[in-house]
């Protein structure tokens, strides 16, 4: 049913922005009884959240053991029951897969590199399996002749992340949770260093509209920062853009492949996802000619078939980047105001461990694990 915006609404929680960050916390609310409403300005996980690769893969990576690593680990540990649970409650499937990444070197740099990776995969005592060029080849056919080595992660995942953050809005949904799509906030109304309510602008027809709560929870993706300086705060969140393309392909890939800022996500169907860039070009989604041409490259490098795939669509996205590329969680100057934004390009990574926690800050006041690391107030001068 359309929503009436000339009624003023009132919920237990009013969360801004329904990607896969706020649409998580708002299922995990919803669970422990509140009345959570979700307000869009488009539609519900269009954005970055389905636009994302969906690798569930902290540890294919120069991994440093500090905080943000274990903050990532406790996520990726919480992913198989929080898939169980959301595809139970949605009843849909999401394409989780936990097969493992495999890092390939094309040049001596990049050998360097997975030298360096796995020097510090051994040192944590992480899993890890090092592979010549030609014993790389023997498990995927389609890797690139000229393959110089790999090194093989077998604990990273992934999953289809478009079917995943549509199952965690169904899964919200039929656990009591208003999403109200199209419908832009533009003001907070204030009182004695409290939000009372929001304005949106709603509708077909734009019309206004006032929805009250006890506690607002901000987690507008790459959009946060701006909505927050129409309000004199300053929240240093800024997009960079993602181009991905998808393929049908006939080769079979066992895993995620990838070389250096380039990678091949296998998805059902004979599909495959190939990205990425990063760009910092504003709040412009566009897909451009030099994005598509360097991801195809990037690709083609680590699978020259690549080339004779069939195209089936290419988009692009933005990430929620932040001054020093970490999340942004916990309260804000105002009281019951939460922040849950920033998660840069690990938010689909990130979103189990984000929703558990800021549940908790609102249904308790504190959190099981520390997010100190993350708070709103460290970008103060
Ligand atoms: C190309 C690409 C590849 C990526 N690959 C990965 C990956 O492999 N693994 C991984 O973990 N992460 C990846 N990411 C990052 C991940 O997609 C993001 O970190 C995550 O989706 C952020 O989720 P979110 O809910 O915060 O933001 P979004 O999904 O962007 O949702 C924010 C929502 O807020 C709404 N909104 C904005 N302003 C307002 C307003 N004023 N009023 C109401 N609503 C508003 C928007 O409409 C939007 O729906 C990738 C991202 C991109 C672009």
């Amino acid at each position: 049913m359309p929503t009436d915006f000339s009624t003023r609404h009132w919920s237990d929680v009013v969360i801004i922005g329904g990607g896969i960050i706020g649409s998580s916390i708002a299922l995990r609310l919803a669970q422990a009884k509140l009345k959570v409403c979700v307000l869009d300005r488009g539609e519900p996980g269009a954005e970055a959240s389905s636009a994302a690769a969906g690798m569930v893969a902290p540890y294919g990576e120069r991994v440093e053991p500090d905080s943000f690593f274990e903050f990532c680990r406790a996520s990726h540990a919480m992913y198989p029951d929080f898939v169980a649970e959301v595809e139970e409650l949605a009843g849909s499937r999401v394409g989780y897969r936990r097969d493992g990444t495999l890092m390939v070197a094309l040049k001596n740099e990049e050998v360097a590199e997975l030298n360096d990776i796995e020097q510090c995969q051994a040192m944590q005592g992480l899993a890890h399996e090092r592979l010549t060029g030609e014993e790389a080849r023997k498990r995927v056919p389609a890797l690139a002749p000229d393959a110089l080595g790999a090194l093989f992660i077998p604990q990273d995942h992934w999953v289809d992340n478009q079917l995943l953050t549509a199952a965690v809005i169904s899964a919200a949904r039929r656990n009591g949770v208003t999403f109200v799509s199209q419908s832009a906030v533009r003001k907070f109304n204030l009182a004695r260093n409290r939000v009372e309510s929001v304005d949106v602008n709603g509708g077909a027809d734009g019309s206004r509209g006032t929805f009250s709560a006890d506690v607002f929870i901000l987690a507008a993706g790459c959009w946060s920062g701006e909505l927050m300086r129409s309000v004199g705060v300053s929240l240093p969140t800024k997009p960079c853009r993602g181009q991905m393309m998808e393929f049908e392909s006939s080769s079979l890939f066992p895993w995620v492949l990838r070389a250096g800022k380039h990678y091949l996500v296998p998805r059902s169907e004979g599909r495959v996802v190939i990205g990425t860039t990063s760009e910092y070009a504003g709040f412009e989604k566009a897909v451009t000619g030099d994005g598509l041409r360097s991801i195809l490259a990037g690709a083609a490098r680590i699978a020259p078939g690549v080339g004779e795939f069939k195209f089936r669509r290419a988009w692009a996205g933005l990430r929620p980047d932040t001054a020093d590329h970490l999340p942004i969680l916990g309260r804000s100057d105002w009281e019951n105001l939460i922040f849950a934004t920033g998660h840069f390009r690990n938010g689909i990574l990130l979103a189990p461990v984000t929703a558990q926690l800021i549940s908790e800050l609102v249904l308790t006041g504190s959190t099981s694990k520390p997010i100190e690391a993350y708070r709103p107030t460290r970008f103060a001068p």
